[in-house]
């Protein structure tokens, strides 16, 4: 059979613009609570989220925001990050989402690429002092008509600017939007080289909203927690959009990620639901009073963003009450959710596979080389169709063009292999394959196997490049707290008679940390380049 499927098509898509759908659910439940921020305590019920997001998309007309208008966030979670998402995608502005660990280069870059007029931004946050960087890179901001500072009087001033804006201009802005119109660019951390703003539609994430928490059963009786970045989709689509379809609560325990206040959030909010990417769900489980917090109102939540290890899946499941937990599978490019486990699969698919294709959309897996959808079983790359592709990258048609090709299809980039019973499971990056004398390798395969090990509690192996082979096995590896380091000898020790030899890493480095973005991907790119430092290779 062939590596091909295609989701159900029911319940039906939702042809609505955001602000319409936020509209229903709040007459739905104008009561329940729509937002919660843990470190301030302030709350929000759907009544009072519709009175500010207005507030606010009163505000950007009193500006003179535009439809089209291209609007930018610089800004770590919190609340008014939610009310610009939404006021933004009432009045017709494209929200510009500005990673927040973005430095001036990248983030004049944005700025210019996308065309953004007005900016609201946090002062500062950590070691981000987003002031001084926008004051330095002003001049070469050549559209930045504008920033708003959230903690300053400025935002205020934006209020002010709509208090003469009459309500019925809202409304009548609404009424102009439809659901394939642009709402946000988001660009993709992915590929090296310049970023790429993946330009997405009401009906993109609004619907991948919808279909990734009606996947895991979500009503409005559902409390979320989001500790994942609103600037990527997995917040702000899946978590934000996911609660507002349901009328669930959005509950952001902090700016950002720290494993005990999230689950001090889940404890004190009894959260049904928690996301995370899975060194999340991993700083969560290995969090010193990990065992004092009361888990016991979660029921559900999605692990997505890069492979989930098996075994931190099934420490969900029976550490953290997570019985309905699911693994999640996307790209920014396409809203971001393609294959989604489901309440009812069997542990092994639960924990071992990234689920099967989502609501009103396609899957296959093609030869990399000759385009060829390949048979079941058979390692191939990963693309998808259907309502969730982009509309394309911002201004760069040559891009796009490469990405997604004449039928549709997006390129993912991403190994994957789709088994009989139509689960899929990734085995990697086609750029991230080592090829060891001949022989591919899918570091995956090597990583699963070394975090069985009992002293290691997470792994991550790299091609490194040798001048026999090409390029050898490197493993980077954490230890358990109190373990002793591991050696090279002792992991060939470990995996002898139990992997082929050529998969046995050569080099181990042991270290505190992996270097990793914002949303939890490993920068596999800058590992190849430290260890090849490190072991002196060419
Ligand atoms: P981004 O556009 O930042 O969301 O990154 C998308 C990439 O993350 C995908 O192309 C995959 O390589 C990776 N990814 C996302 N979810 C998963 C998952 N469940 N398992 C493995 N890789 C994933």
């Amino acid at each position: 059979m062939e590596s091909y499927a295609a989701g159900e098509t029911t319940p039906p898509l939702l042809e609505e613009t955001i602000g319409a759908s936020l509209a229903r659910t709040v007459s739905r439940h104008p009561d329940r609570e729509a937002m919660v921020e843990c470190t301030t305590g302030r709350r929000w019920t759907y009544a009072e989220l519709d009175r500010d997001v207005d507030a606010v998309a009163r505000g950007l007309v009193g500006a003179g925001i535009a439809v089209g208008d291209r609007v930018g966030i610089w800004a770590p979670n919190c609340a008014e990050w939610v009310l610009t998402q939404l006021a933004t995608a009432k009045v017709g502005a494209i929200l510009v989402n500005v990673n927040p660990a973005y430095r001036t280069h990248e983030f004049s870059y944005a700025v210019n690429q996308s065309g953004l007029r007005l900016l609201v931004a946090a002062s500062s946050f950590k070691t981000s002092d987003y002031r001084a960087m926008v004051d330095e890179t002003r001049d070469q901001c050549r559209t930045l008509e504008r920033v708003v500072y959230l903690d300053t009087d400025d935002w205020a001033g934006l209020l002010a600017d709509g208090a003469e804006v009459p309500a019925e201009a809202v409304a009548a802005r609404m009424a102009g939007l439809g659901a394939g119109d642009p709402i946000t660019i988001q660009y993709t951390s992915g590929t090296p080289g310049y970023p790429k703003g993946a330009t997405l539609s009401h009906r993109n994430i609004l619907n991948n909203g919808y279909f990734t928490t009606e996947l895991i059963g979500f009503t409005e009786e559902d409390r979320l927690a989001i500790p994942v970045p609103f600037y990527h989709c997995f917040g702000m689509v899946m978590g934000n959009l996911g609660c507002v379809t349901h009328g669930a609560t959005i509950v952001i325990p902090a700016p950002g990620f720290d494993p005990a206040v999230t689950l001090q959030a889940i404890q004190d909010e009894r959260c049904t639901g928690v996301y995370g990417v899975p060194t999340m769900f991993i700083a969560m489980q290995h969090a010193p009073d990990f065992a004092s917090y009361d888990l016991s109102t979660l029921r559900t939540g999605v692990m997505a963003g890069a492979i989930c290890p098996v075994e931190v899946m099934k420490r969900c499941i029976d550490d953290m009450h997570m019985s309905e937990v699911a693994i999640a599978y996307g790209m920014t490019e396409t809203s971001p959710v393609s294959t989604q486990t489901r309440g009812d699969d069997d542990l092994d698919r639960r924990t071992s596979t990234i689920g099967r294709v989502h609501p009103h959309v396609e899957i296959k897996i093609v030869d990399p080389v000759t385009g060829a959808t390949v048979e079941r079983g058979e390692t191939g790359e990963f693309c998808t169709r259907g309502y969730s592709v982009m509309l394309g990258y911002w201004d760069d048609p040559e891009n796009t063009a490469e990405a997604i090709d004449a039928d549709g299809w997006m390129h993912t980039g991403d190994l994957a292999v789709m088994r009989e019973d139509g689960y899929c499971q990734i085995v990697g990056r086609i750029k991230d394959m080592v090829i060891r004398g001949g022989e591919n390798i899918y570091p995956k395969e090597i990583e699963e196997f070394l975090y069985a090990h009992p002293d290691i509690e997470d792994v991550q192996v790299i091609g490194v490049p040798d001048e026999r082979y090409g390029e050898e096995l490197c493993a980077w590896v954490k230890m358990r707290a109190g373990r002793e380091p591991l050696d090279a000898d002792a992991v060939r020790a470990f995996a002898s008679g139990r992997l082929a030899h050529y998969k046995i890493p050569r080099y181990v480095i042991v270290v505190e940390e992996f270097p990793m973005t914002v949303t939890g991907k490993i920068r596999k790119v800058q590992m190849r380049e430290e260890s090849a430092r490190a072991l002196g290779l060419g």
